[in-house]
């Protein structure tokens, strides 16, 4: 990699003011700590609420980003991982002293901290991180993929909520990242997959993974499946997804919203619907992603559009929330133009 003396980094001033600039040298890092040359970064819808000022808890100003990979470049004396080690990150802090955290709960750690929301990120050229938020990735894991550790893990906890096997029907409500690499495991897992979104072109994306059945909201009338996954997040999607459950079946609620949505308890009790929430993954679940990611049978790159240069990061998060596009990725490897 070429080596640069002065590194960029992200920046949101505030609302929608969004900045490549340089950034202040790094300290050493400290015994517990890792700097990280940044490969690659994610960008995630979270970014974009917080860009665009919908998540009212975000404190400016701030870095963004939280899905990364890098290269440990230099290492605290207690980190278990060494220099030229390749790392993906968690994208929040946990105490490991709280109720859940006690019970390897460490995604709904209550005094969880998260990166690029409440404190900054990690979309920069370098950063030091506590070694215990990283997770190595092996050699035989290409860096395209890797980058995608931490959004699949989240669907790789979700999918595990469910039973999903060879012609269980499934049907997934919404197209964002979250949704894509739903609807890519729950082809790896052999299940007969049906699409909802509002947006034909999400379908042409999920037509690249695998063979799916793709419906608009309106089009949808007596179909019922084993598994809903609720990817959407909104409240019609929402009671939608609740309504198409088969008898006994299962509706995965992974789409976030802090709207009401209307439930008839009657359709619930009688047809014995199991609601389950689930909220991004624990280590086993990152573990569990990078062995999907691993097998090259694992068909998964339609769910990345494009790598974008880091100082084109404005242009990226306009086609991000262009809705025309998946995953964007931003390269960190750029040098600083002279
Ligand atoms: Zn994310
Ligand atoms: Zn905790």
């Amino acid at each position: 990699m070429k080596k640069v003396s002065k590194t960029l980094e992200l920046y949101l001033e505030n609302v929608s003011k969004l900045k490549v600039k340089e950034a202040n040298q790094l300290p050493a890092p400290k015994s517990n700590e890792v700097k990280l040359s940044i490969i690659y970064g994610g960008i995630c819808g979270s970014d974009l609420r917080v860009y665009n000022g919908l998540l009212s808890y975000a404190q400016y100003p701030l870095r963004p980003g939280h899905e990364v990979l890098g290269t440990v470049i230099e290492a605290g004396a207690n980190s278990p991982y060494k220099v030229g080690t390749r790392v993906v990150s968690f994208p929040n802090t946990f105490c490991d002293d709280c109720e859940a955290c006690s019970i390897g709960k460490t995604n709904i750690c209550r005094n969880k901290k998260s990166l690029g929301v409440t404190i900054d990120g990690v979309f920069a050229q370098e950063i030091i991180i506590d070694a215990k938020y990283v997770v190595p990735v092996p050699e035989d894991l290409v860096d395209e993929r890797a980058i995608l550790v931490e959004p699949f893990a989240v669907t790789v906890h979700a999918v595990k909520k469910a039973k999903i096997s060879k012609g269980t029907s499934v049907a997934v409500i919404g197209c964002g990242t979250e949704g894509l690499l739903t609807i890519a495991l729950a082809l790896h897992l052999g299940a007969d997959i049906t699409v909802i979104d509002v947006n034909p072109v999400k379908f042409e994306i999920a037509r690249q993974l695998g063979n799916v059945k793709t419906m608009s909201p309106e089009d949808v009338t007596d179909e019922t499946f084993d598994v809903v996954i609720e990817a959407a997040g909104v409240p019609q999607a929402i009671e939608q997804a609740i309504g198409l459950v088969k008898p006994g079946g299962t509706m995965i609620a992974l789409g976030i919203t802090g709207d009401l949505v209307k439930l008839s308890p009657i359709h619930l009790v009688r047809n014995e619907i199991s609601i389950l929430g689930s909220i991004i993954y624990t280590k086993a679940d990152f573990n569990d992603a990078i062995n999907y990611l691993k097998d090259p049978s694992f068909k998964i790159e339609p769910v990345v559009s494009k790598i974008v240069s880091c100082t084109k990061a404005q242009e990226a998060f306009n086609d991000a929330m262009s809705g025309k596009y998946a995953k964007i990725i931003l390269d960190f490897t750029a040098g600083v133009a002279n």
